[in-house]
Order: C-alpha cells, then structure tokens, then sequence
C-alpha cells in the first residue's frame, strides 16, 4: 500500500497512543514517534508478533485506562496463553462501520436478511457481523455455529438472502440442502464468507450448489475481527479500508518488502484504534498486492485472496509441503473433489504420508486410476511421493471452523 504524508502522521499518533502500554512501553523503548519521517523510517520499526501479544496477556496490550476498555474478544490460540484484545467504544463502532462498508461492497441492503453461522462469544466472528448487519439495517439472524436442522428451518421460514460463515460451513450447509433436495426452498442469494485459504474447486461447488454469489471477508481478531476487508462485485481481489489501517506485504524469511505484485505476508498497522494499537503486526497470511484501479472505482487498495500461512507449511523427508500447493494441484485433477486430508505418520523410523480425497466416482477400478494419478501429480508439484487413498463424496469429516488439512502425527 502506497504511503503518503498524511499516513506517516497518522503512524506517529498511533505510535504515541501505543506507547501508553504495557507492551510498547518496552518494546518500543527507544523509539519516538517524532523521529519517524519517512516510509523508510517506518519500514525500520520492529515487527510486532502473535508471541509478542501472548506474553504481553492478560491486558498488556491495553492503551488506554481500563474504564475506558468496552469490551475484550480473545483470538484462539491453539497452543498455550490466549491473546487479550481490549476495545474501546470507538473501536466497537469503527468495526461496525467497517462491516457495514463490506455488506455495502457485496451489495447487501437494509432488505436483506443475514443468517450468520460464525460463532458468538470470545471470538470475534459472530458479533462482527451481526454489529456491520445492525447498523445497515438488515435483519440479523443470530444462529451462531451447528445445529445444521435449525439452520435450514431458518433459512426457509425466515426467507434468509445472505449466508455469512466460514468456507467449511458453507460448504456442510450446500451439501446438506443438496442431499435434501430443498435447494428450491432457498432464497439465498449471496454468501459472505470468512476468509482463509480455499481452493477453486471448493468455492465453485459452495456457489453452485447453494446458488449464490460469494464474497470473501477478511480479517483477524488483532486488528478488530473479520470486515476490515472484502471484494466487490467487479473482481475477486479484496479490496482493504485503508482509512484504518496501513499494510505492507513483506518476505517472511527476511523481513524484506517483497517487489510490487509478489507474493508476502501481509503485515497491517493500524491507523484508529485505540483499546490496543499494534505497529507491523505479522498476520502470517500470504498474499499478494493487486495494481491499479478497481471497475468499481473504489479508492481502497486491493490484495488478492489469501492463498496460505507462512507458517502452515511442514517438513517431510526435507520437502516443505504449503496446504495451499496441495489445493492447487488438486484442482488441476479430473474427479477429485475440494475435501482432502493429509496424513503424516512415522513407522518404522520412515515418514508416511498420506494423501486422502474425496471423489463421486464409484468403482474400485476408476479410484485405483485417481490415486495413481493424484501420486504422479504430487510428485511433480511439491517433489514426493505419498500414498493417495479415495474416498466417498462426504467421507472425510467437515468442520464449523476452519478444516484443518495437514495431521502431522509424528510427535
Ligand atoms: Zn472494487
């Protein structure tokens, strides 16, 4: 993203405001905000990491004194301590605003009816977009995740127009009206779904069996929750609002801006928030910036759909292997669905991986052929060669979050 005079003073507000923590009081020492000048300034300032917000748990992120903290969401740590973000008053309504500025790009109405699937509480997803729903004027179907019978009693007697949920969900919910038939007892019309990485094939079967147009949202429960991002009718790079925040694209090996158009980690600054300010915070998604102007004449720049993690990837037999390779080699495959799980074991002091994929074909005959092929293909992408296994359309089990792909059962 292009940075400009006033962004720079925008950066040294958010600077001075940050240092009020905990954390920056530290981490950001030595710095003074009146010394950053340049882009080249700014681009020497340290990164701020997920880790960095664990330590700093349960409110040393907060920059602001706790009476004026309206509210904490808690991002999901797999592993460990939870990360505590603390959110002012203005923050809650800046998100909503954010939100309602992404149902606007995907054409949705105060007419509207938004069922949202995404879950309520500590996580940020829910509530997001039922605060971005409220304040456009649509009508919120607060569902919350599971329960997929109620959903789609919902769906139908409410007359539901717009499916928010994660890509998964989306996915269970189509193959679950398609297998009832009641795909004509649908008034969907379009689905916003939370962005994280999700190959071509999936998006087209969500789309087609539920029959809809799908956008993706994006965002992180760091810098406020998914709706600081979403693409707009015209193109499916997403545009960001660059009024909050300042992003730069970044190699993650060697912290180095990558060149215009490549692939990086997305790195955001955030130029409003008050309840907890973050300066270069890594996202570790993977994307790339889009030049030029959008159709839709929006002054917000653009970044592709995130198309991995940098730090998803995992080592077998001295391959890296990234989910997202695996996604696209898949989708280049004749009768291999979008549903995959990778198997890593170690037997016998080798490593085993194995590939299992979903496909509608029936016989024994024409699995054997996928396999072999799916093999040949694995091996000319990612540069080994797994044990592939069939499976039945529906086998292989969906989740209401993310699906994980990768099981490294070897520690
Ligand atoms: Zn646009």
């Amino acid at each position: 993203m292009k940075m400009t005079e006033n962004i720079l003073a925008e950066i040294r507000k958010n600077i001075r405001r940050a240092k009020k923590s905990e954390f920056y009081k530290k981490h950001f020492a030595d710095i003074h905000p009146e010394d950053i000048k340049t882009e080249a300034d700014f681009r020497k300032l340290p990164f701020t990491d997920k880790e960095d917000l664990r330590n700093a748990y349960p409110l040393g992120l907060a920059a602001v004194p706790e009476e004026r903290i309206v509210r904490i969401h808690s991002s999901s740590g797999t592993t460990g301590t939870p990360v505590i973000i603390p959110y002012t008053r203005k923050d809650v309504l800046d998100w909503a605003k954010m939100f309602k500025r992404c149902y606007e790009y995907a054409g949705i109405t105060s007419k509207d009816k938004i069922q949202i699937t995404p879950g309520y509480g500590l996580w940020t997803a829910g509530i997001g977009f039922q605060l971005g729903a409220e304040l456009l004027g649509a009508m919120a179907l607060p569902l919350g995740p599971g329960n997929t019978d109620k959903q789609i009693k919902m769906m139908i007697d409410m007359g539901t127009t717009v499916l928010t949920a994660t890509s998964s969900y989306a996915l269970l919910l189509a193959e679950e009206i398609e297998r009832r038939g009641i795909k004509n007892r649908i008034k969907l019309k379009k689905g916003v779904i939370g962005s994280e990485r999700w190959g071509k094939k999936m998006r087209a079967r969500i789309a087609d069996e539920l029959g809809v147009e799908l956008y993706d949202i994006y965002g992180l429960t760091e810098i406020y929750g998914p709706g600081i991002g979403i693409n707009c009718m015209h193109d499916s790079a997403m545009h960001m609002w660059s009024d909050y925040m300042f992003y730069e694209l970044i190699d993650p090996a060697t912290g180095k801006r990558v060149k215009q158009g490549e692939r990086g980690e997305l790195v955001i600054t955030t130029l409003q928030k008050e309840g907890a300010p973050l300066i270069r915070y890594r996202t570790h998604d993977l994307t790339r910036e889009v030049p030029g102007d959008c159709a839709c004449g929006s002054e917000h720049p653009r970044i592709a759909a995130i198309d991995g993690r940098s730090d998803d990837m995992v080592k077998v037999k001295g391959t890296v292997v990234y989910p997202s390779r695996v996604d696209e080699l898949l989708s280049g495959v004749d009768g291999v669905s979008s549903e995959y799980q990778i198997m890593i074991d170690h037997m016998n002091g080798k490593d085993i991986v194995t590939v299992y994929f979903e496909t509608p074909r029936p016989t024994h005959e024409e699995r054997g052929a996928l396999e072999k092929t799916v093999e040949r293909e694995f091996k000319a992408a990612v540069g080994m060669t797994p044990k592939a296994k069939a499976v039945g359309m529906g086998e292989l089990p969906r989740s209401e979050k993310k699906t994980p792909r990768i099981f490294d059962n070897r520690y």
